[in-house]
């Protein structure tokens, strides 16, 4: 590779706020105006536009495919983000951030459904994948191609292209600190996240929609650089057939918000519905199915969250709500990362009823709060029901007693914080006083004992060198058929003990460039910097 200078990413980088791409002309068409039949032609159809889907599009069209995107969801423009969780939850999310799974315990597992898929909605943190997690998906996944110097150049230019940059102490919050404090007096492993954001104030709503347009998320940043190169997106417009033509994809049907009919013809198929999604379409047809293995493996990486209450002011919805992370115990499956927000928010998330929650909600302002996350060895299961998706997920007692160890760490570090009293998210453990942890370590944490969320789903279309243990090849194409490739969470075969976007994204833009058979970018900037998590894979399940 040619070496270029490096790419900055310090404070400038990350609060300058000029730089975002603006297309000249937005080039969508909306399924709510598709009232009868509609064929068009094109290159490439790729079905979603989220983190995957939009990577792939603004290649392809870059490298001079036709490109036809279909988005269930709507364009959403940057003015109409009010910063109000209750408002935008029901216009980002889909089924208002209420998708769940089925199984011990429920988790909530919220997903975004508009141009930008969960990018738009999510937190902004950014690692790449963990070079122990490509060893072992080559080791026991077959996926010898996948090795960290081969990815380089495909993180390179999807860093640059989300300006990733690192969140500046200023703008990380009170929150951030004081676990920074805790982090530090105990010696632990920690730092401030990188983030896609160019131009961030700190204004805390990421998950709502981010009112200053900061936020690099694909939305703004490669579907318009994909409508540059002339592709084009059809938002309201559900995907819900491919149809095949002598082993091959010729076709996409999609069902549009007008009541009618969009066709796509193409050459190439290019699925990133989502882990839950994709496998239910590529269901419909058997498309990946000869393995057994689609909808299965789903790793969702499950989460809760401790609190704690100081004598201080944190006002923990002022500043980035996800800046700071704790990655001192990431060899055993466990990261501890920030996970705050405005204080309606906080409202909806708080446990407890009447006075207890207002008690609660009283000392918000002196409230801390963090997010516990496991690499699961749990896996799950996606089916379609009555046109629905059910996702079932038991949590194994593996995982539940990594909750439990997450959960006596972070209460230690936040007793060397200074907090008073700390609020552990397992049932039957008591409010916790004055330095005492002996409640939480005497309890038993089973799996149904805990309050989870996950944010994170892969693995339902995995990946892998032998087509009885995989759905797609290393080149993400759906094995027995030609002409469907997958792009998005679905292809990642194991938890990755980080967050995902940017290794989904790495993925799909190598996809593009294996299918217009061009070589990697050579000419990529390094960053300055980049997150080194000390992941190892003792925890992850092959
Ligand atoms: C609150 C929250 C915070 C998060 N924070 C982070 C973070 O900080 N860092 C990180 O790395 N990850 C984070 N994530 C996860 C990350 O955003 C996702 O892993 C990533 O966006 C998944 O990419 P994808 O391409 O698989 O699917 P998505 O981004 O979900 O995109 C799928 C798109 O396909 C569309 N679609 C589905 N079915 C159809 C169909 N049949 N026809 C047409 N369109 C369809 C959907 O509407 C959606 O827009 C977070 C997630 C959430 C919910
Ligand atoms: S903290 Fe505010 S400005 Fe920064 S990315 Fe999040 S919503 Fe946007």
């Amino acid at each position: 590779m040619v070496s270029a200078p490096a790419r900055p990413t310090g404070e400038q980088a990350y609060t300058d706020g000029t730089g975002t791409f603006h297309p000249l002309q937005r080039r969508i068409v909306a399924g709510t105006g598709i009232a009868g039949e509609r064929v068009v032609d094109a290159d490439a159809c790729v079905i979603g536009t989220g983190a995957g889907g939009a990577v792939a599009a603004k290649e392809l069209a870059e490298g001079g495919m036709t490109v036809a995107m279909l988005e269930e969801g709507e364009w959403h423009d940057t003015d109409e983000f009010t910063a109000r969780p209750r408002d935008m939850t029901l216009r980002l999310y889909r089924d208002a951030a209420q998708v769940a799974t089925l199984g011990t315990p429920p988790i909530v597992l919220p997903l975004g459904r508009a141009v930008g898929g969960t990018t738009l909605v999510n937190s902004g943190t950014c690692f790449r994948t963990p070079k122990p997690v490509l060893e072992l998906w080559r080791e026991h996944f077959g996926l010898e191609e996948l090795t960290e110097p081969a990815l380089e150049p495909f993180f390179r230019r999807v860093e640059r292209t989300l300006n990733v940059a690192q969140v500046p102490a200023r703008l990380a919050g009170r929150n951030a600190a004081v676990v920074r404090r805790g982090a530090e007096a105990l010696g632990w492993s920690g730092d401030f996240l990188f983030r896609n954001v160019r131009g961030c104030v700190g204004s805390g709503v990421c998950a709502f929609g981010c009112p200053a347009g900061a936020k690099q998320h694909v939305g703004i940043t490669y579907v318009p650089r994909a409508w540059a190169a002339g592709a084009t997106t059809y938002t309201g417009a559900r995907a819900e057939r491919i149809e095949l033509e002598g082993g091959r994809a010729r076709e996409v049907v999609a069902r549009t918000r007008g009541g009618g009919r969009l066709r796509v013809r193409c050459e190439h198929v290019i699925v990133a519905c989502g882990t839950i999604h994709t496998p239910l379409l590529l269901h419909r047809q058997g498309l990946g199915a000869e393995s057994g293995e689609l909808g299965r493996n789903l790793a969702i990486h499950p989460a809760t969250a401790v609190r704690a209450l100081f004598d201080e002011d944190i006002e923990l919805w002022r500043g980035v709500p996800q800046s700071y992370y704790v990655d001192e115990f990431a060899d055993e499956g466990l990261m501890f990362e920030g996970a705050a927000g405005p204080p309606d928010y906080m409202s909806m998330t708080l446990p407890g009823l009447g006075a207890h929650h207002r008690e609660l909600m009283e000392g918000i302002g002196r409230m801390s709060q963090f997010g516990v996350m496991v690499s699961d060895t749990s896996r799950g299961r996606v089916r379609e029901a009555f046109g629905r998706a059910h996702v079932r997920y038991d949590l194994n007692v593996h995982d539940a007693a990594t909750f439990k160890r997450g959960l006596e760490r972070l209460t230690e570090l936040y007793w060397a914080a200074g907090a008073r009293t700390v609020l552990v998210p397992a049932a039957g453990v008591p409010v916790l006083r004055d330095g005492d942890s002996s409640p939480l370590q005497r309890a038993r944490v089973r799996p149904r004992d805990l309050e989870l969320m996950a944010f994170h789903p892969l693995g339902t279309a995995r990946a892998g060198g032998d087509p009885r243990r995989a759905v797609l090849d290393g080149d993400l194409a759906v094995y027995g058929i030609r002409g469907v490739h997958v792009a998005d969470g679905s292809a990642v075969p194991s938890s990755l003990g980080v967050n995902p976007q940017i290794t989904i994204m790495a993925l799909a833009t190598r996809l593009a460039f294996h299918l217009l058979d061009a070589p990697p970018p050579s000419n990529e900037p390094p960053p300055e910097r980049i997150a080194e998590p000390r992941v190892s894979v003792a925890h992850v399940a092959a």
